[in-house]
């Protein structure tokens, strides 16, 4: 503990993993929800896994990596953690990381469900998925378009050893607390609408939406998972 208090840089993620946990407890009263039901996410491409370890040793249980790459190499290295894939993933990277992590957030293709599948089946394992929607249907941005996602969770849950867990999606930038809690609503809405027409998906329990600009307007639209990367640990250095 005292090693813990004189390194800086541990006690600058603890600082900063209180206040946002802090701000996740009062977006929850604002809307009487009761924090519980919000799991923090640790994003944690670019970090140092010293740094991710420091995060871990501060209470964080649940992380997310962006690159199959990046994590690999990290993995090994990292103290006892739930480890979620929440990039851009490609078909041919599926069979390396469906028995790696124990959850795959970026679904948007059937093609790389089928691979995760294929690879999940292949290591006995069952693999949670999130279905990400592209819910601004901006050119930019992965994920199936919202008035595809009935559709694709529908056809998601039919692979065997994937369980579909709920949806994921990154909101357009938007400026204002209006404009920011308007896209997470609508996300929200579609999220429910699926969950109540799917029976057989009443497994669907995550929706996991807001970053660190924007996950207090996210919670109070209904996200049950905020994905915070630059809050916790600073600016990025992608060099
Ligand atoms: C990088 C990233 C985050 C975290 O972004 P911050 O703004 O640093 O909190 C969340 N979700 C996804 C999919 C990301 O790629």
């Amino acid at each position: 503990m005292t090693e813990k208090l004189c390194n800086p840089d541990a006690m600058v993620i603890h600082d900063n993993i209180a206040r946002v946990r802090e701000r996740i407890e009062n977006a929850c009263a604002r809307v009487g929800r009761d924090s519980k039901d919000v799991t923090l996410l640790a994003v944690t491409k670019t970090v140092s896994v010293e740094r991710i370890n420091l995060a871990i040793a501060d209470g964080i249980r649940e992380i997310g990596e962006n690159r199959v790459q990046e994590f690999l190499s990290k993995q090994e290295a990292l103290l006892p953690v739930t480890a979620h894939l929440i990039g851009h993933l490609q078909t041919n990277k599926a069979a390396q990381i469906a028995h790696r992590v124990a959850m795959v957030q970026s679904v948007d293709s059937l093609r790389v469900a089928q691979a995760l599948n294929t690879a999940a089946v292949k290591h006995g394992v069952t693999l949670d998925i999130l279905a990400q929607v592209n819910i601004g249907g901006e050119e930019s941005k992965s994920g199936v378009e919202p008035d595809e996602a009935a559709e694709f969770c529908a056809a998601l849950s039919e692979f065997s050893a994937l369980k579909l867990r709920g949806m994921m999606t990154i909101p357009p930038i938007s400026d204002t607390e209006y404009k920011k809690r308007e896209y997470f609503s609508r996300m929200s809405q579609l999220f429910i609408d699926i969950r109540t027409k799917n029976v057989d998906n009443s497994s669907m329990d995550i929706l996991s939406m807001g970053m660190s600009d924007d996950y207090e307007e996210a919670i109070l639209e209904g996200s049950t998972m905020v994905r915070v990367g630059s809050a916790i640990f600073g600016r990025r250095n992608y060099q």
